[in-house]
């Protein structure tokens, strides 16, 4: 594409960046038929690349954002199927990020729009305010057909529905501690904690702790870890993320000088796509820009590093197990095999729902700030999978997991659960939902 940037807007490195990247998207539309939005609202606008024509637009003529491209940016999931199809390797994600940041610096959003926007920011990251705020919502969420009726509060409604009606308690896995290797030693890592899925759901680390101390992997939970900052940097709190970000490579890169790391394992793979791009997102920080690089190239997610320690294979549980590949692992990580031929070898069978490509809606804070949408892919997603007629359903991600657990009866695990039982851990709690699992 070509593009007619200014040498003094070329000087900022960012707009260098989004310019280069614009250079290769050679209009085929490709990424059109697998961009769950476009699909979605069949909208050219609402297509990879309609946000693109959008975003090139605005940058090179150096305006701020306007409705319009805040309306069809605000759509976009940053699912990166668009980076899977397209064969130009057009670097979507990065373009998409740059373009939120300049609309958080140059667009006021409407009053009620800023305010959850603010409220998701101040609560999320924070697994202390996260859990209080979840507590409320169970209180609230008989309320949630009222908010419904005014579109502003929408996101209000979605929150309360998402809540779940009982927040288990706190896990002593997430505090800081050494987990030393139950058997002979053969690799020490760091584990994230992070902050929305320990409240939602503690036994996912618990169940990958134990694991991997069965396995003869010394696991450390370093003191002073937080949100990765994946969920303020999809919002284009930039400032927020970046904090986010420098906390946590002070903090790994503490634990890789006291005793070396062989990994920074991530169990929540929004998480990990985000993780594995702090060496760019501090690129430019002469402090910083080594130690996140080292950080990002040690990020694993859980299933990437299993794989690499030779499990045996296992006996058949005669469970037949949906894999739901969270867009986080498969496009942002290009994470595909390993999480379905561990469970293959762990004595699964495993199926791939149709249309795994597409999101499920879930997509960081999307499902409360685009209800709508999201409804219709998690519909979708529902659908597709339960058209496998698993017993249970696998993912990667919480997110993924709350929003197909919110719509199906069948229950929904993390792989490390299934794999954690499956060499010597105990029964996912989740399969207790249905009786014949
Ligand atoms: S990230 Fe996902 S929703 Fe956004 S443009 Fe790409 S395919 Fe579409
Ligand atoms: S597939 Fe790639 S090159 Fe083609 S329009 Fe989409 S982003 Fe541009």
């Amino acid at each position: 594409m070509q593009t007619n940037f200014t040498a003094e807007q070329l000087a900022d490195p960012h707009v260098a960046e989004a310019e280069s990247i614009l250079r290769k998207c050679v209009h085929c539309g490709f990424c059109t038929a697998t961009c769950p939005t476009y699909v979605t609202l069949g909208n050219e606008l609402d297509s990879p690349r309609g946000r693109i024509y959008l975003i090139k637009d605005m940058l090179e003529n150096g305006r701020p954002a306007d409705e319009q491209v805040v309306t069809h940016i605000d759509r976009c999931l940053s699912c990166l199927a668009c980076t899977t199809t397209c064969p130009s390797g057009v670097d979507y994600m990065h373009l998409v990020d740059h373009a939120r940041i300049h609309i958080e610096k140059t667009y006021r959003r409407p009053l009620m729009n800023r305010l959850t926007r603010n409220m998701l920011a101040m609560v999320l990251p924070y697994p202390g305010r996260f859990r209080l705020a979840l507590k409320l919502a169970a209180l609230g969420r008989p309320f949630a057909g009222l908010f419904d009726q005014v579109k502003a509060l929408k996101p209000m409604a979605a929150m309360l529905r998402l809540a779940p009606s009982k927040v288990p308690p706190a896990s002593d896995f997430a505090r800081p501690a050494t987990h030393a290797a139950a058997s002979t030693r053969r690799g020490r890592v760091a584990i994230l904690t992070g902050c929305a899925q320990p409240v939602l759901d503690p036994g996912i680390n618990e169940a990958a702790i134990s694991l991997l101390t069965r396995l003869g992997i010394e696991v450390v939970v370093p003191q002073g870890e937080g949100c990765c900052g994946a969920l303020v940097h999809h919002m284009g709190r930039e400032e927020q993320a970046l904090d986010s970000a420098r906390r946590n490579v002070d903090v790994w890169t503490r634990a890789i000088e006291e005793g070396g790391l062989d990994a920074i394992i991530v169990t929540t793979s929004g998480c990990g796509t985000t993780i594995k791009d702090y060496g760019h997102m501090l690129r430019l920080d002469p402090v910083y820009a080594e130690k996140a690089a080292r950080v990002s190239a040690l990020a694993k997610d859980v299933t990437e590093y299993l794989s690499t320690l030779d499990l045996p294979i296992s006996e058949s549980k005669g469970l037949t197990v949906a894999y739901h590949s969270a867009c986080s692992l498969q496009h942002g990580q290009k994470v595909t095999m390993a999480p379905k031929l561990l469970l293959k070898s762990a004595g699964f069978t495993v199926k791939d729902p149709p249309e795994g490509h597409l999101c499920c809606g879930s997509a960081g804070t999307y499902n409360i700030m685009q209800p709508e949408i999201s409804a219709k892919l998690k519909a979708r997603k529902v659908k597709n999978i339960e058209s496998t007629k698993p017993d249970v359903i696998a993912a990667g991600n919480i997110g993924c997991m709350t929003q197909i657990g919110s719509a199906t009866d069948i229950p929904v695990v993390h792989t490390v659960e299934l794999l954690n039982w499956a060499y010597g851990g105990p029964r996912p709690k989740a399969l207790d939902r249905r009786a014949s699992v």
